[in-house]
């Protein structure tokens, strides 16, 4: 009889260490932690900016700059800034077409 025990408790054995093998494989398998998404973190985390020419809020890493103050979305708001000055205060500078007088 004392060799049947032994048998089965062999047996016990040998399935727990199969069962404990299979679980490390599974753990390895698969990362023990989820992976982080930094660039969420790190777009929520950039402040946000306004582009002084369309009033467009984008991120602060995305924009473009002139001096210290000044964020613009795109190269061209930029340049039209420089050139006319902002949307609200934009001088009507249209040379009011009459007629000529030299031409009759
Ligand atoms: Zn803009």
């Amino acid at each position: 009889m004392g060799f049947l025990i032994i048998r089965l408790i062999i047996f016990i054995l040998v399935f727990w260490a199969g069962y404990r093998i299979w679980k490390m494989v599974q753990q390895a398998k698969q990362p023990a932690s989820p992976p982080a998404r930094q660039e969420k973190t790190n777009q929520a985390g950039a402040p946000m900016v306004k582009c002084d020419y369309c009033g467009l809020h984008l991120p602060a890493n995305e924009s473009l700059t002139h001096g210290a103050h000044l964020h613009f979305c795109c190269p061209e708001h930029r340049q039209h800034f420089l050139d006319g000055g902002p949307l609200n205060d934009k001088p009507q500078r249209q040379a009011p077409r009459k007629d000529d007088p030299d031409h009759h």
